[in-house]
């Protein structure tokens, strides 16, 4: 696995992947077919390591997602007709060739999104995980409920809803979409996918990759370019009828309103400001461990990062002074070292971003412990030392505001209702982390706080078949288990009279 690699040898593996990657460059998967944008244009992704070009893009139009949206049509009948073993069979080869090309496809993410390669060796293997869980349940799918009257057998049958529109983030590209991808084509809808811009490399791979599992053509479509021209367009395509979005929640607000007029259906993953609360009985040592991974881990540049930290009074300082320690200690660099905790972030734009939150912090008046600026060895690059925030008021935009990048910041509470009031005082709602001994509180606060997902003396921990998803201005919807089938799916009730029941005769009597 790559992960046990050394740096140089995860240098030379990468060289040869890019160099691979640069002649061919990024293009459109349409019904099978891989090929330039209609008009021939192109884009540049670089490489967070050093801005550098990895390799020309398609840059896609209207034209490019309209064929893309007519392959999913002609192709869905013949897939959503396939018995689910079938379906299975192609998605479980799916997985496995995953699984063959996981170096590949974990240095090249690395490589375009500058998240560090202990964390994207597992992500590709849990894409092959997630093609392997919802393939298992491809058979089963369709089953419903049978609800029986006295005079009527009614069931339920839950059908495929159609071309799905799948657009996704820069952060994780690769893990993420195979967790709407998987479920959509198992469930037996075709999809039309529209990867983000400044990391579109492995969309490409996971597409060659569905073909050569034996994905009918148009099952699966790839079409690159900018959110606002394609992707603007596939959540406008009549022929699509449903959009699986991931991204900020003023896109999913676009999202809505593009697909209006086509009364698209439509699932957000959208963004996050997760407390962390850290009461004084807690084990605090594991706390802090948690604390840490679920801010730093991923460049922080994870919606389910606890972004807020929520410490009980009395361990305030203690708890403080020894993250604040930490965080100086955290192993900044290159991303295809396996040593690197925190690697560069995605563009420049987005480094001058959680630049300005450093700068803000000061000016609000919360007290900065470490971050902001260039981290020593680090020249060139979309580079920048993990920052931690103290003494913050709830109010502040720092405490309010999805900042998304390697930036924690903390404030005290006194009461269990403060640390509530505090928690659910932002417009986010996805995942609520919470630190006690004491079960009665744990729960009471578990049931009170305003998320999707609550975990206790624990880290994000994921279970596949559990929900997975936001309230508030964090999302709709629900993936995960039988959540992602009802969303790819149309349930059908079917009534059956069981004899002669009454009907009213008007017009004979
Ligand atoms: P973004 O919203 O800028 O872009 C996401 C995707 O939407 C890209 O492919 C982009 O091209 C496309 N897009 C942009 N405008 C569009 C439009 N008008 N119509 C259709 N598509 C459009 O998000 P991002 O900056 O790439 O990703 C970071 C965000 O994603 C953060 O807010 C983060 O919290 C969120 N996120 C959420 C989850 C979750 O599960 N809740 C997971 C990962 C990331």
């Amino acid at each position: 696995m790559a992960e046990k690699k050394t740096f140089e040898a995860n240098v030379t593996a990468v060289t040869q992947y890019r160099a691979e990657v640069s002649a061919r460059g990024v293009k459109n998967i349409i019904n099978g077919v891989r090929k330039d944008s209609v008009t021939g244009k192109t884009f540049r992704t670089l490489s967070p390591i050093d801005n550098t070009i990895i390799c020309e893009v398609a840059e896609s139009t209207t034209e490019d997602i309209d064929a893309a949206c007519q392959a999913a049509w002609n192709a869905f009948p013949a897939w959503a007709a396939l018995d689910g073993k079938t379906r299975r069979n192609i998605l479980y080869r799916y997985a496995d060739l995953i699984e063959e090309n996981a170096e590949k496809i974990s240095l090249l993410e690395s490589l375009d999104t500058g998240q560090p390669i202990r964390f994207m060796a597992k992500a590709a293997l849990r894409g092959a995980a997630n093609f392997r869980f919802f393939a298992d349940r491809a058979e089963e799918a369709q089953n419903g409920l049978s609800l029986p009257t006295n005079d009527h057998l009614n069931y339920t049958i839950r059908q495929p809803i159609g071309p799905i529109g799948v657009i996704t983030p820069w952060n994780t590209p690769f893990m993420l979409s195979t967790w709407k991808i998987a479920p959509a084509l198992a469930a037996g809808c075709t999809v039309v996918h529209k990867p983000a811009e400044l990391s579109p490399v492995t969309a490409q791979i996971l597409t060659e990759l569905g073909l050569e599992a034996g994905l009918p053509a148009g099952v699966l479509n790839l079409v690159n370019g900018y959110g606002e021209t394609v992707g603007k367009a596939l959540t406008e395509h009549v022929h699509i009828k449903a959009i699986a979005f991931v991204g900020e929640s003023s896109t999913g607000s676009l999202i809505m309103q593009q697909g209006a007029p086509t009364l698209k259906r439509v699932h957000f993953e959208l963004g996050g400001k997760n407390p962390v609360i850290v009461f004084a009985d807690a084990d605090l040592d594991r706390a802090l461990d948690a604390a840490i991974f679920m801010k730093y881990s991923l460049n922080g540049e994870r919606c389910t990062s606890s972004s807020r930290l929520l410490v009980e009074k009395p361990v305030y300082e203690e708890f403080t002074t020894r993250l604040a320690e930490r965080v100086t200690q955290i192993k900044v660099g290159n991303p295809l070292d396996p040593e690197t905790e925190v690697g560069p972030l995605i563009d420049t734009g987005h480094l001058s971003k959680v630049q300005r939150y450093v700068d803000l912090a000061v000016e609000e008046g919360a007290t900065k412990t470490s971050g902001g600026g260039r981290p020593d060895g680090c020249e060139t690059g979309n580079y920048i030392n993990p920052t931690f925030v103290k003494d913050a008021d709830p109010t502040m935009r720092i405490a309010q505001e999805e900042i998304f990048g390697p930036y924690l910041t903390a404030m005290s509470f006194e009461t269990d209702a403060e640390a509530l009031e505090i928690a659910n005082s932002v417009n986010y709602g996805l995942a609520a982390y919470i630190w006690t001994k004491d079960v009665t509180r744990a729960v009471n606060m578990a049931h009170k706080v305003e998320a999707g997902m609550v975990w206790i003396n624990s880290q994000n921990v994921r279970h596949l078949p559990a929900p997975f998803g936001g309230v508030k201005q964090s999302g709709i919807g629900r993936d995960g288990g039988d959540y992602s089938f009802d969303f790819y799916m149309e349930t059908k009730n079917i009534a059956i009279a069981m004899g002669d029941h009454s009907i009213s005769k008007l017009g004979a009597e």
